[in-house]
C-alpha cells in the first residue's frame, strides 16, 4: 500500500539527500576526458578541500567509505607493519579486520563502546614503543555504531608526547561536514570521509586527504595497489581528471553540497548539528532510556544511541516503528545488535523535523509497549528553544 508523505531516513548514514542535490545530479553525464569535465573535477577537489580544511592534496574515489579505508592503508603502509587502533565501536572493529586482511598486524586498546579513543591511552602504548614498530595509529573520529567523538587533536598531541614517528589516520567518513574538523590544523597524515552522511550526497563517493608525510610514505610503501594508488591520481587530477573513469553525476552533486556547506556557513553546521545532539539526549534521557555514549563531552551531533529496556528488542521496536509512522532508525551493530537503536540527526536536517523524528521514536515505543515516560518531545522543544539557533544571527561565510 503507498505510503503518503515523506519518509523518515533517520539512520545515521545514508542520510535524505536534499532535492537541490538530487537536481544537480540529475544532468547528462559528460565526457569525463573532455575540456567540460575538468571544470567539474577541479571544483570538487578545490571544493573538498575547503571542508577537510586542508592545502594538501585529496583524492576522490567512485567508492563507497570502505574503499577509502582500503586506499588510506595501502597507499602508506608495507606487510606486516604494526598499527594501533582503538576499539571504539563497530566501525573500528571492522577497520581492524580490514588491516589484518591486507597483512598488517593491527593492535587493539580495547574500550567499551560507550566512548572516544582515550588520548592518554595512546600515549602510554606508544610510549612502551621504543624501536617504533608502531608504523600508524588509526582512529574513528565519529564512532557511528555508539554515537562518541573521538577527541583527534587530543590524539595527536598524545602521539607528540610519546615521541613517536607514526603516521595518524583518521575515519571521519560520518563526521566531515558535521562535526568541526582540521585535518592540517590538527595534524592528521591520512583522513578518510565518504559522501553519505554529512555530505548529503548518495552513497558512492570516498576520500583520502593525505599530508606531505604522508605523500613521502606513498613513494616507500610495499602493500599492493593499483585502483587505489595516489601516485596514479595525482597528475591527472592536477588537471581535473581521473585515471579512470569518475562518478560525474556524484561529482555535480559534491559540488553542489559544497556550495550548501558554505553558504550555511561551515560553523553555523557544526552548531546545529551539537543543538540537535543535545535535544536529542535530553529526550532520550526524559523518556526514561539510557544514551550508550558515557563520557560527557563526547556525544555525537551526528546520531545518538539509545539503550532499549532490559527485555526489549530493539530490533522488534524499529520494525514496529517502521510500519506504523514509516521512519527508519538505524540498527544495533554487533556487540550492541538488537539492545540499541540510533537516531540520526544529520546532514540537511532542521528544528521540526527532529521533533517529528523524536515524535515518531516516544509514538513508537507507546506502540510497541515498550516502557518508558512520557515528555521526550517537550524535553527536545524545550532544549532547542534553550540553545539559541546558530543561524539566526550569523551570516554566511
Ligand atoms: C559509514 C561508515 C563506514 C563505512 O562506510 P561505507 O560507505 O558503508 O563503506 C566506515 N566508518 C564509519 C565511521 C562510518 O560511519
Amino acid at each position: 500500500m503507498r505510503k503518503a508523505g515523506r519518509h523518515f531516513l533517520q539512520i545515521p548514514g545514508p542520510s535524505a539527500v536534499p532535492d537541490r542535490i538530487l537536481r544537480a545530479i540529475s544532468q547528462q553525464v559528460i565526457d569525463h576526458r573532455g575540456p567540460e569535465f575538468a571544470g567539474v573535477g577541479l571544483r570538487a577537489l578545490a571544493g573538498l578541500k575547503t571542508i577537510f580544511k586542508t592545502e594538501e592534496n585529496v583524492f576522490i574515489y567512485p567508492a563507497s567509505g570502505t574503499g577509502a579505508w582500503e586506499a588510506a592503508l595501502v597507499n602508506v603502509l608495507s606487510p606486516g607493519d604494526r598499527v594501533l587502533m582503538f576499539e571504539t565501536g563497530h566501525f573500528a572493529t571492522l577497520w581492524k579486520k580490514l588491516a589484518e586482511k591486507l597483512g598488517l598486524e593491527a593492535e587493539f586498546i580495547e574500550g567499551d563502546w560507550r566512548g572516544g579513543a582515550d588520548p592518554d591511552q595512546i600515549e602510554a602504548y606508544l610510549s612502551e614503543d621504543k624501536g617504533h614498530e608502531i608504523k600508524a595509529i588509526c582512529v574513528v573520529h565519529n564512532e557511528t555504531s555508539t554515537g562518541s567523538v573521538s577527541p583527534i587533536a587530543a590524539v595527536r598531541k598524545a602521539i607528540d608526547n610519546a615521541g613517536h614517528p607514526a603516521l595518524f589516520m583518521v575515519d571521519t567518513i560520518s563526521g566531515l561536514a558535521s562535526l568541526e574538523y582540521e585535518h592540517d590544523a590538527w595534524g592528521v597524515d591520512v583522513t578518510v570521509s565518504g559522501s553519505q552522511k554529512g555530505l548529503m550526497l548518495p552513497p558512492g563517493l570516498s576520500f583520502n586527504a593525505a599530508s606531505a608525510k604522508a605523500m613521502a610514505a606513498n613513494k616507500t610503501a610495499k602493500l599492493k595497489r593499483s585502483y587505489w594508488d595516489w601516485a596514479e591520481m595525482v597528475g591527472p587530477n592536477k588537471a581535473g581528471y581521473f585515471p579512470y573513469t569518475p562518478n560525474t553525476n556524484l561529482l555535480y552533486g559534491l559540488n553542489e553540497a559544497v556550495d550548501m556547506l558554505h553558504e550555511e556557513g561551515l560553523e553555523n553546521v557544526f552548531a546545529r548539528h551539537a543543538r540537535h545532539g543535545a535535544a536529542t539526549r535530553a529526550a532520550v534521557r526524559a523518556l526514561g532510556l539510557e544514551v550508550l555514549c558515557a563520557n560527557q563531552g563526547q556525544e555525537s551531533g551526528v546520531l545518538t544511541t539509545a539503550v532499549m529496556p532490559d527485555g526489549h528488542s530493539a530490533d522488534a521496536f524499529r520494525a514496529s516503528t517502521l510500519e506504523h509512522f514509516d521512519i527508519s532508525l538505524g540498527s544495533g551493530l554487533s556487540k550492541v545488535a538488537d539492545r540499541v537503536f540510533r537516531i540520526g540527526h544529520l546532514g540537511d536536517f532542521n528544528d521540526l523535523m527532529l521533533v517529528a523524528t523524536l515524535a515518531g521514536v516516544e509514538m513508537g515505543l507507546e506502540r510497541a509497549n515498550v516502557p518508558h515516560n512520557a515528555g521526550g518531545v517537550g524535553a527536545a522543544m524545550k532544549t532547542l528553544a534553550e540553545l539559541e539557533q546558530p543561524h539566526a544571527t550569523a551570516g554566511p561565510e
